[in-house]
């Protein structure tokens, strides 16, 4: 055997691995590839390398050892992060005597990137049990880092060898290996069983979600579950629990009749997101936030104890549209319009088409222009240059089949109206799928084996596989250890022939 040595030019260490003649594919795609992937100006290979190392590991998977001489056994290298945070999410392995457990993974060059990169001050950061790197450095060991596994020595393949086999795997995508126990069953269903399973799943979703209401409205009111739930959506994953706090407290902070602006202005005060400095460089933020402030500061006082500590809110990974100063100042037009919830009472009874009925919906929580927020992302962004709608044909969906018609479907159930009850469910089922998340995207791969979206042509079959996802993976683990639901996919399919 020929042995390589990696201190040769990669050249030469490629014309080793591949000798030729090579086929004419592959001599089209060398050169696309080599220079950008190989090693960085330090001889290093690129991170993203490391990653679809890490990914597929391509690795000499016997001798993993951390860097205080630890033995390290990679029983699943976690789901690769679509959303920002560690690289890898949910991995299972054990390092040392312990005992295995499950944590998030890192990839660096070097150890020291830790520090350099923040991690150490992240909260996103706080599951990270490995921190993998390239190579392990000089200097101590930094006591209260995650553990850190250097790869220079492990490698399966040669960099140049690995590089060409992997730079065209996508990260995104979830190695066959890697999928969960349910793909094979699943992929055995045909299309109508896979749709009444969904179809199934879904249903639970929503009565789920309706029972959460109902809860809420013996404790308040109707109207009160509603305005829970909308915020609660407008603050997403992220600041969902910060945003229903508001709600929560709307009674004692919503008096009288106000202006839109004025319950923006109270709105970013009580959610401590007003800024307390001008910008000194927008103009127009600078008169907005003048303005917020001669309502706010008269108001302080009154509400000193529902403001919100600035760090409820998490702001890391949010796109701007998303930002909750931005949902808030929606919010403050939702309620100056006093309407809006027999407006979506009405929409419910309203006898229309299923298109016609969606762009009523539509039409019920789009707001006109704003002033400021149409051309603004944020309190502080400077203007655009063309006027953005404060919510997005994509986000009406989500209020839908999260909010509006869970609301509506319970109510007709609570007062015993069938014909409205199925009305709602039908819409539910017809809604048009939403926007991809991280959850959906993983999901299809993962459990159906697929990243293409018609594989969930509607919201209900989205709502259907996050709840399967709810209910089996969240109490699973990267191994599908203990979960049920391929035996029952199994069983059902058994049944149903
Ligand atoms: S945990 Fe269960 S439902 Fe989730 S992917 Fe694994 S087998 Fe499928």
């Amino acid at each position: 055997m020929r042995l390589l040595d990696f201190d040769e030019p990669e050249e030469q260490i490629l014309q080793k691995v591949f000798p030729a003649p090579e086929n004419f594919y592959a001599a089209w795609r060398k050169p696309c590839l080599t220079p950008a992937v190989l090693r960085d100006e330090k001889g290093q290979p690129a991170e993203r390398l490391l990653q679809a190392v890490w990914q597929h590991q391509r690795l000499r998977r016997d001798r993993l050892v951390t860097a205080d001489g630890k033995k390290v056994r990679i029983f699943h290298p976690g789901f690769v992060s679509l959303e920002g945070g560690p690289d890898f999410g949910n991995a299972v392995m054990q390092i040392g005597d312990e005992a295995a457990r499950t944590g998030d993974v890192e990839i660096d060059l070097h150890p020291g990137n830790w520090r350099a990169h923040g991690h150490d001050r992240n909260p996103d950061y706080q599951n990270v049990i490995l921190h993998v790197v390239w190579e392990t450095a000089k200097t101590a060991v930094d006591v209260n880092a995650p553990t850190v596994l250097p790869l220079n020595d492990s490698l399966d393949a040669p960099l140049a060898e690995l590089s060409l086999s992997l730079e065209n795997e996508p990260l995104r995508s979830l190695p066959e290996n890697l999928r969960g126990k349910c793909a094979a069953p699943l992929r055995e269903l045909s299309g109508t069983q896979l749709a009444a399973l969904l179809q199934a799943a879904a249903e639970t979703r929503l009565q789920n979600k309706a029972g959460a209401m109902l809860a809420r409205a013996r404790n308040s009111n109707w109207d009160q579950a509603l305005w829970d739930n909308l915020f609660r959506a407008l603050g997403y994953k992220h600041n969902a629990w910060p945003m229903l706090h508001l709600a929560e407290t709307k009674s004692r902070w919503l008096r009288g009749g106000k202006s839109a602006f004025e319950i923006q202005a109270r709105l970013l005060g009580l959610s401590g997101l007003l800024p307390g400095e001008l910008t000194r460089k927008q103009k127009s933020a600078d008169t907005f936030l003048r303005h917020a402030w001669d309502i706010w500061w008269r108001e302080r006082d009154e509400y000193e104890n529902c403001i919100l500590p600035h760090a409820a809110w998490k702001f890391h990974g949010l796109r701007p549209a998303n930002h909750p100063q931005r949902r808030l100042a929606l919010a403050a037009h939702w309620l100056a319009d006093m309407n809006l919830v027999e407006k979506i009472k009405s929409w419910g009874t309203a006898k229309l088409p299923h298109p016609k009925s969606r762009d009523l919906l539509h039409k019920i929580f789009q707001v006109g222009r704003d002033d400021y927020w149409s051309w603004h992302w944020t309190v502080k962004s400077a203007r655009m240059s063309k006027p953005q709608p404060l919510l997005g044909a994509a986000r009406v969906t989500d209020l839908a089949v999260n909010v509006v018609l869970p609301w509506l479907w319970i109510r007709a159930q609570a007062g015993g109206d069938e014909k409205l009850r199925r009305e709602m469910e039908d819409r539910f089922f017809a809604w048009p799928a939403a926007e991809d998340n991280s959850v959906l995207k993983l999901a299809r791969q993962r459990l159906l084996g697929t990243g293409k979206t018609p594989a969930l042509p509607t919201a209900a079959a989205q709502q259907g596989l996050m709840q399967i996802v709810r209910d089996y993976c969240e109490h699973s683990n990267a191994l599908c250890v203990n979960c049920r639901f391929p035996g029952l996919v199994r069983g059902w399919k058994a049944a149903a022939t």
